[in-house]
């Protein structure tokens, strides 16, 4: 069983990338018009593709795939995707669509930041311009009286966007909101670098208006409890922002504020032996989102200093 029924019309593909469970997942809103949301990265294309036989619907039937971002393990598998799906659209940010057109320097520069975890995800393959749809809001049909909203949630990246389903409140965040490790229940960030903390907590206040049912997360599943998760994500995240701050003024180096994290962050006390055992979270988690908040520290400092 690749997929779990998580709401009204509403199923989380377990993509299993990589053999590793409970990293990415994909979810299908399955009304009378199914939409896709989340390509997840190429080398679990197929599981996606039994995900979506295992619940009957037809590919030709799945009009859109939304993706909230182009990073490999959320966009990267589109373009081997829909090959499989002969009618479906791209719902994308515009500064990501080059990325998906061309996805030769998203490919390069992932090898280089994600290193052995870019080969784990598979290389992206081109998506043709016309099955392209660049948006930064829109409201689509599901069918059956449902839709889907379009909001801009930038910061983790310069181009995510989220999706709000009507058929249960719900929110797919992408990785505006962290990632969420439904085994301890608690969210870590995602941050990797360029990242923007301003933009970022801008973004959290417009998920935290929406007052969401639940958040979906692409890393990994449903959760409840959603505007309180984003507010404690919100304290989180400044929480490491000042921990780097203080960090970069002192020269010290990605382990020292990486250790003065773990000791500071009452989330990461508890999660520090999981995550440093994980072998894609010790990667991400520990060294390039602890990176992206020295990179915000080094960019706010210079300011300051010119
Ligand atoms: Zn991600």
């Amino acid at each position: 069983m690749y997929t779990k029924r998580i709401g009204k019309k509403l199923y989380q593909v377990e993509l299993n990338t990589g053999g590793i469970k409970q990293l990415i997942c994909s979810y299908i809103i399955a009304g009378s018009k199914p939409l896709l949301v989340e390509s997840g990265p190429t080398n679990s294309v197929p599981n996606l593709l039994l995900g979506i036989q295992e619940l009957g619907i037809a590919p030709q039937a799945i009009e859109y795939v939304a993706i909230t971002h182009v990073h490999l393990d959320h966009g990267g598998g589109a373009g081997t995707l829909l090959k499989h799906l002969p009618n479906a659209k791209v719902l994308v940010h515009p500064h990501g669509m080059p990325h998906l057109i061309d996805p030769r320097r998203l490919w390069s520069s992932s090898q280089e930041v994600l290193g052995f975890v870019s080969e784990i995800f598979g290389k992206p393959e081109p998506v043709q311009e016309e099955r392209i749809i660049p948006l930064t809001e829109g409201t689509f049909d599901l069918g059956d009286g449902g839709k889907l909203c379009v909001l801009e949630t930038l910061g983790h990246a310069s181009h995510n966007l989220s999706f709000h389903e009507s058929f249960n409140g719900g929110v797919f965040p992408g990785d505006a909101a962290g990632t969420y490790i439904p085994d301890c229940d608690v969210v870590v960030p995602t941050t990797p670098p360029p990242f923007y903390l301003d933009l970022a907590l801008a973004s959290l206040d417009k998920l935290i208006a929406l007052k969401p049912s639940a958040l979906y997360f692409s890393h990994f599943g449903k959760a409840d409890d959603a505007v309180n998760r984003l507010r404690d994500y919100k304290v989180q995240i400044q929480l490491w922002a000042d921990i780097a701050e203080e960090g970069v003024k002192h020269n010290r180096s990605l382990e020292q504020i990486r250790d003065n994290i773990i000791k500071q962050d009452p989330v990461m006390t508890i999660i520090a032996d999981y995550v440093k055992a994980h072998r894609i979270y010790s990667k991400t988690v520990l060294e390039n989102c602890v990176r992206g908040f020295m990179d915000y520290a080094k960019r706010k400092l210079e300011k300051q200093q010119s």
